[in-house]
C-alpha cells in the first residue's frame, strides 16, 4: 500500500470510527430515552391530573359544606353565589328521607347554574368524589350533610374540564369506559353517588394503569382508574414521535460525514504525498547526476523546509562539483604541461617552476620554493612562486640566493632527508609563513641503491595552503610525488650532462674534442661575427712525437700527451678553450684575442712544453727519466685570416705547416689573404696540408 493509501485509511478510521460508533450509541440509545421521557412525563401528567381531580373534589366538598351550614332560607343564595363564582355547576339540596336511599332520587334541587335551564343540569353520572366511578359519569360531586338536609355540590365532567385538566398535565386527557360490568352509577334523576360505589371503585382501582401502552396513533397512553380521591376514569395521551425519521436523519448525517471525510482523506493524503513525490523524483534525477533538479516549495512547512533543504544541498553540491571539476581540470592542465616538458627538454630552469606550479596546484599552496643542493653543500633558490615580502624579488635575484644545509627548516630537511611540516614560520631568513610542508628531492631509489650517492638532490616546500590553516598527510603524499618528479628530473638532467660532457671531452687529456671543437669554433666565429670581435684559433702539434712513442713507448707517449694538455689548460684564460684535435694535435681558441695576443699566447705555451722535461718512468734504465719535448704552433684570427671557422681553421693549420717547415719549436702567423680571380679567398701560396693523423 502506497503512503498516500495509508494516510487515506488512517484519516478514515480516525475520523469515521467515532462518528459510526457513535451513530449506533446514539441510534440505540435516542428510542429508549424517548420512551423513558414519555412515560416520565405520563407519569408526571398521572399525578398532576390526579391532584387536579381531587382539588375539584375537595373544592366541590367545601362547596357542600358552605351550603350546608347556611340557614336554609339562605343556601339557594349561597349556592347561587357559589355557582356564580365557577366553584361548581350544579347544587343539590335532598330531604332527610332520601339519605339512605340505595338509588337517590333529588327532591328539590334549590339552585342550579344561572341563566341555566334546570332541564339542562345532568340528571345522570353524578360521581361522588368518595366514591368508585360509574358508567358514563357526567359529573363530579361531593355531598355534605346537614341537620335537615344532604347537600350535593356538582362539577360536570365535559370537554371544558377535561381540557383543563389535559393543560394541567400537559397530555390530552378523555374520560375512560368503565372497566367494570354492572357498575354502579348514579341514579337516573340526580345520581347522588352512595358509599356502595366505593367498592365498585376499588375494584377498578386494583386493575392495572397500564402505563406506558401506546396508542394505536403512535400515542403512548396512560389510563388512570377511578379510586377515592381521584374519581373518574381517566385515559392520558401524549403524542410519541416517529423514530424512523430520526433514523434517517442519523444515517444521512453520517453518510454526509462519510463523503466529506473521504474527500477530505484524499486531499489531505495528497498534499501530504505529493512533495514528497516531488522530492523523490527529484532525488533520482540528482542521483543520475543532474544537478540542476530543483523541487518546488509548496507551502512554508516541514515540507517546504525540507523541499527548501534539498535545492540548498543541491545547490551547494553542485558549486561543489563546480569547483572540484574546475580543479581537476587545472590539475590536469598542469600535469598535462609538466608531462610535455619533462618528455621535451633536459632544461632544469624549465622543468622546475612547472614541478613547483603543479605541486601548488594540486595542494593548493599560496607560495613555494624549489632549491637544488650545490657542490659545497649549500642550497642554491632555483625558482619561487607566489613569495611575498623579502623574498618577492625577481628570478634572476632570487636565484643568487643561499641557504646553508643543516640550518632552518629548509637546511634540516635537506641534511636529514625527512620532510618537516609546520604551523608558523619556518626561519628567519626563509619565506614568512602560517604554515609550511617541506619535503626533499631524492634521486631515484635505484640510483641511490647503486651508487650509494646522490642523496637528497634539494628541497621543495610549499607555503599557506589556501582555504584551510595546515597542510594534511593528503598534501604530505601529493608534495613527495611532485618532489619524486623533480628528483627524476634533476637526475636525468645530470647524467644528460654527464653524457654529454663525456661524449665532447676527450678521456685521455679532458680536453674538449673535435667534435666539441667544430660546434664552439662555428658558434664563437658567428659571435665575433655578429658582435665584431676577433678570435685567434692556435692549432699546436708536438714535434717528433713518433719518436717519444717510440723511444719510451705509447704509455709513456700517453702520459706526455695529458702532462702538455695540463700545461696548455694552466697557460690559458678562464674564456679560452682548449681542444684535442687528434693524435699530438691540439686547437686553442682564444675569444676577443687578435694576432698580437695570438702571438703572446703561442710563446707562453712553447715555453712551458720546452722549458720542462716531462718526467716519465722509463723502461730501460740508460734512457732520461724525463722527455724533453718541443711544439710547433700555428696561429690564424679571424676575420683576419678567414671569414669562416674552416677558413680560419685551415690558415692556422697552413701556419703550423710553415712553423714544422720553420724548423720546428717556434710558432707562424697565417698570411694575410688575397684574393684569386674566381674571387675565392686563400690563406697564402702554400696548399693546406692534408690529414696528418688525426
Ligand atoms: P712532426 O714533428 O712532423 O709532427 O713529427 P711527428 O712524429 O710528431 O709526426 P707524425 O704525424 O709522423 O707522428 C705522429 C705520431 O703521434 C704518430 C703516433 O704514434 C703518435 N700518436 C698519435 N696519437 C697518439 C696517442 O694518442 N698516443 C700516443 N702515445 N702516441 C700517439
Ligand atoms: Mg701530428
Ligand atoms: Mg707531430
Amino acid at each position: 500500500m502506497t503512503l498516500r493509501g495509508r494516510l487515506t485509511s488512517a484519516f478514515l478510521v480516525v475520523v469515521l470510527g467515532p462518528v459510526l460508533l457513535g451513530s449506533i450509541f446514539v441510534a440505540l440509545t435516542v428510542g429508549a430515552v424517548s420512551r423513558e421521557r414519555t412515560a416520565e412525563r405520563l407519569d408526571h401528567a398521572a399525578t398532576t391530573v390526579s391532584a387536579a381531580v381531587s382539588a375539584f373534589c375537595r373544592q366541590l366538598q367545601a362547596v357542600a359544606d358552605a351550603v350546608a351550614v347556611v340557614p336554609a332560607t339562605e343556601r339557594a343564595a349561597v349556592a347561587d353565589q357559589l355557582i356564580d363564582r365557577g366553584l361548581a355547576t350544579a347544587v343539590r339540596v335532598t330531604g332527610p328521607d332520601q339519605r339512605a336511599a340505595q338509588t337517590p332520587t333529588p327532591r328539590a334541587v334549590i339552585a342550579q347554574n344561572r341563566g341555566n335551564s334546570r332541564g339542562e343540569a345532568p340528571e345522570l353520572g353524578w360521581q361522588n368524589c368518595a366514591g368508585p366511578a360509574g358508567s358514563a359519569v357526567t359529573a363530579l360531586a361531593a355531598t355534605a350533610y346537614a341537620s335537615d338536609v344532604t347537600v350535593i355540590a356538582a362539577q360536570r365532567v365535559d370537554d371544558v374540564l377535561l381540557r383543563r385538566l389535559g393543560e394541567a398535565g400537559g397530555v390530552s386527557v378523555t374520560l375512560s369506559a368503565p372497566t367494570g360490568s354492572g357498575a354502579p352509577e348514579a341514579n337516573g334523576g340526580s345520581g347522588a353517588p352512595e358509599t356502595s360505589a366505593g367498592s365498585d371503585a376499588r375494584e377498578a382501582g386494583a386493575a392495572p394503569t397500564g402505563s406506558g401502552a401506546e396508542g394505536g396513533g403512535g400515542d403512548a397512553v396512560r389510563t388512570l382508574v377511578a379510586e377515592p380521591g381521584q374519581p373518574l376514569p381517566l385515559t392520558l395521551a401524549v403524542p410519541v414521535a416517529d423514530p424512523t425519521l430520526r433514523y434517517a436523519m442519523l444515517l444521512l448525517i453520517v453518510l454526509v460525514t462519510a463523503a466529506v471525510a473521504i474527500v477530505a482523506a484524499r486531499w489531505l493524503a495528497r498534499s501530504t504525498t505529493r512533495p514528497l513525490g516531488d522530492l523523490a523524483w527529484a532525488a533520482d534525477r540528482v542521483a543520475n547526476g543532474d544537478l540542476d533538479t530543483r523541487v518546488p516549495i509548496p507551502r512554508p512547512d516541514e515540507l517546504g523546509r525540507l523541499a527548501g533543504t534539498f535545492n540548498r544541498m543541491t545547490r551547494e553540491l553542485q558549486s561543489y562539483v563546480q569547483a572540484l571539476t574546475a580543479s581537476r581540470d587545472q590539475l590536469r592542465r598542469h600535469l598535462a604541461i609538466l608531462g610535455d616538458t619533462l618528455s621535451s627538454t633536459h632544461d632544469l630552469d624549465r622543468i622546475l617552476p612547472v614541478i613547483l606550479r603543479t605541486a601548488m596546484t594540486a595542494t593548493g599552496a599560496r607560495a613555494g620554493l624549489l632549491l637544488l643542493a650545490e657542490p659545497d653543500g649549500r642550497l642554491a633558490v632555483r625558482c619561487g612562486a607566489g613569495l611575498t615580502g623579502e623574498w618577492d624579488v625577481p628570478a634572476a635575484e632570487l636565484a643568487q640566493r643561499r641557504l646553508v644545509a643543516g640550518r632552518g627548516v629548509l637546511g634540516t630537511v635537506a641534511a636529514t632527508g625527512s620532510p618537516l611540516r609546520g604551523a608558523s614560520g619556518p626561519a628567519p631568513d626563509e619565506p614568512a609563513c602560517e604554515s609550511y610542508l617541506a619535503v626533499p628531492i631524492c634521486a631515484p631509489p635505484d640510483i641511490e641503491d647503486g651508487e650509494g650517492e646522490p642523496g637528497t638532490l634539494g628541497v621543495l616546500a610549499l607555503y599557506d595552503r589556501l582555504g584551510s590553516s595546515s597542510f594534511d598527510d593528503a598534501d604530505l603524499r601529493t608534495l613527495r610525488t611532485f618532489a619524486g618528479q623533480a628528483g627524476v628530473a634533476v637526475h636525468n638532467v645530470r647524467v644528460h650532462e654527464e653524457a654529454q660532457r663525456l661524449s665532447l671531452t676527450d678521456p685521455l687529456t679532458g680536453l674538449w674534442n673535435y667534435r666539441y671543437l667544430r660546434e664552439v669554433l662555428w658558434r664563437e666565429v658567428e659571435r665575433a661575427s655578429r658582435f665584431g670581435r676577433m678570435l685567434t684559433v692556435l692549432v699546436l702539434d708536438l714535434d717528433h712525437f713518433k719518436e717519444v712513442n717510440d723511444t719510451y713507448g705509447h704509455t709513456a707517449g700517453d702520459l706526455v700527451l695529458g702532462e702538455f694538455a695540463r700545461r696548455v689548460r694552466l697557460g690559458l684564460r678562464e674564456v679560452d678553450v682548449a681542444f684535442r684535435q687528434g693524435g699530438e694535435e691540439f686547437v686553442v681558441l682564444l675569444p676577443e684575442t687578435d694576432a698580437y695576443g695570438g702571438v703572446i699566447v703561442a710563446e707562453r705555451l712553447g715555453a712551458a712544453v720546452r722549458d720542462w722535461p716531462v718526467p716519465i718512468d722509463p723502461r730501460r734504465p740508460d734512457l732520461d727519466d724525463h722527455v724533453s719535448i718541443t711544439v710547433s704552433i700555428g696561429i690564424a684570427v679571424f676575420p683576419e685570416h678567414g671569414n669562416t671557422a674552416q677558413e680560419v681553421l685551415d690558415a692556422a693549420d697552413q701556419a703550423l705547416y710553415a712553423a714544422k717547415n720553420a724548423g720546428r719549436d717556434t710558432y707562424r702567423l697565417a698570411e694575410r689573404r688575397t684574393f684569386d680571380r674566381a674571387g675565392a679567398t686563400t690563406g697564402g701560396p702554400q696548399p693546406p696540408r692534408q690529414a696528418r693523423g688525426r
